[in-house]
């Protein structure tokens, strides 16, 4: 199923906007500060759903979702070699040591991802963290097989029925989802679940849910039994919502 947002952003485009007419802008109509897909920052983990999406992605130019995802500041830096390819790089620090950018897309969902290299001079802490976006829903056509918690890397993912791993889709009005605790993240899972159920895998689009919370979705994503690494089957999602537990 498609991602809905409520109406309050509108795509413009202006001939009359100067040397920025071909410039895509989105401007907002009202008080919220909506945007559209929620932004994720995922770094030190070797969970191994993390190295499967690592594996997938395709070097690419910096774009214009580069940009926007790194920021107007930080947006000159993605053009700065890394200092394995360029000890004089803007980005080299003391002839090994490097805080380059480097640009990356998933093919899958053509979403951007940016990879920022730390490491000191000697190479004693060599780090990589990714910024990236969720993506807002599963690709048409698509369906979930199973919901993945996966607690190492702090990330929630989907593998659809063709196998595929996504990021668990989340706009950006949302505050992350979670597991092990009472709070909106879990309240904003326990929603999901239900969709997810009721639409047969097919509906794990972002956004607010206003149908009632399943009581038995909540307990359980809420308690500590929820907080572990694990994939939970579609039909093991269906036993959640009826008994109160996947197992
Ligand atoms: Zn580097």
């Amino acid at each position: 199923m498609a991602y809905q947002h409520d109406g309050d952003l509108t795509f413009a485009y202006r001939p009359s906007s100067g040397p920025w007419h071909f410039v895509l802008s989105v401007e907002s109509h009202g008080p919220s500060a909506a945007a559209f897909n929620a932004s994720l920052i995922i770094e030190g983990s070797t969970s191994q759903y993390v190295a499967e999406w690592l594996d997938r992605l395709v070097r690419c130019d910096p774009d214009a979702l580069h940009v926007a995802r790194v920021g107007s500041s930080d947006a000159p830096k993605l053009w700065h070699p890394c200092v394995r390819d360029d000890p004089e790089s803007p980005s080299a620090i003391g002839g090994d040591g490097c805080v380059c950018r480097q640009t990356f897309r998933d093919p899958v969902t053509l979403l951007p991802v940016v990879a920022h290299h730390f490491r000191t001079v000697g190479g004693e802490i060599e780090e990589w963290r990714y910024l990236t976006y969720a993506p807002l829903a599963l690709p048409e056509g698509e369906r979930l097989s199973a919901l993945v918690v996966d607690r190492e890397a702090t990330l929630f993912w989907v593998r659809t029925a063709r196998g595929t791993l996504h990021l668990l889709p989340e706009d950006a009005r949302s505050g992350g989802y979670g597991v092990g605790h009472r709070g909106a993240g879990t309240t904003d899972l326990a929603h999901l679940v239900q969709r997810i159920v009721t639409s047969g895998g097919r509906d794990v689009s972002a956004g607010k849910t206003r149908d009632p919370l399943n009581e038995k979705v909540y307990s359980w994503v809420t308690s500590r039994a929820a907080d572990r690494t694990r994939e939970i089957p579609l039909s093991r999602l269906e036993h959640l919502c009826r008994t109160g537990t996947p197992d």
